[in-house]
């Protein structure tokens, strides 16, 4: 499942102990080197140092909130952020999702599904060459395959993760990146929510087409000027313009 001999790291932002106790075990039994912290400030500052793959971000925090903190480590980093919520707490947590959030879970929840949310998000294709060696069974050359898709003032260079808009490179989150992507490969392709959420965050949890509108919404507001790209068909999903 996981690249060998690529450690990863996760922070864990929670201040219920018990729940913190939860979220450590069972990142910790996927192989993750964790380090917990119980404030957003503190949080802000692990991913500084500590450079994860993962944050966990408990939505109610003493001091800055879990939003407030998205936010904050947003402005540095692209990492994968799970937020974590309370059933009530239902409109945070789409504002949660606007500020940068990858994926939601909300609490009560399993071992199980954590487990099921981070391997979704480890499945996607990364920018490391580990990754890359554990798929050289294909007939493709690894690494040095280098997909670049063009679309009017849009390009985006697959293995590099990186975006550009009129030759400016774009900020995109990991997740905004790969709903680009995907979007960019299949032009004129209509995808409904529930496809873009199986091809992107590889689960079909059928209650969560938010994630999807919400991340398309903060994707087209990064791209401007080209948002007129990413077509909504009412009802259905998206469509990116055909060249
Ligand atoms: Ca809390």
């Amino acid at each position: 499942m996981s690249a060998p001999g690529n450690e990863r790291r996760a922070v864990v932002v929670e201040d219920d102990e018990d729940v913190r106790s939860l979220i450590e075990f069972t990142l910790t039994s996927q192989g993750f080197e964790v380090r917990s912290v119980d404030t957003g400030l503190a949080g802000v500052e692990a991913v500084g140092t500590f450079d994860p793959d993962l944050v966990t971000l408990d939505l109610g925090l003493p001091g800055i909130d879990g939003i407030e903190t998205c936010r904050r480590i947003r402005e540095t980093s692209d990492v994968y952020i799970v937020m974590i919520t309370a059933r009530d707490e239902e409109i945070d947590r789409l504002i949660g999702l606007e500020t940068g959030a990858d994926d939601f879970l909300s609490k009560p929840f399993s071992p199980r599904e954590l487990q099921a949310r981070v391997n979704a998000l480890f499945r996607r294709p990364r920018r490391t060459t580990a990754s890359s060696e554990a798929e050289a069974t294909s007939a493709a050359p690894p690494a040095l395959s280098n997909e670049v898709l063009d679309h009017g003032p849009l390009k985006v260079d697959v293995d590099g993760r990186r975006a550009f808009k009129g030759g400016t490179e774009l900020s995109l989150t990991r997740t905004e990146f790969d709903l680009l992507t995907e979007l960019m490969r299949t032009p004129a392709r209509v995808w409904t929510r529930e496809a873009l959420l199986r091809s992107v965050w590889g689960t079909d949890w059928a209650t969560d087409t938010h994630l999807v509108e919400v991340h398309v919404g903060n994707l087209r507001r990064k791209l401007g000027d080209a948002s007129s790209l990413v077509h909504t068909v009412r009802g259905v999903g998206y469509r990116m313009e055909a060249r």
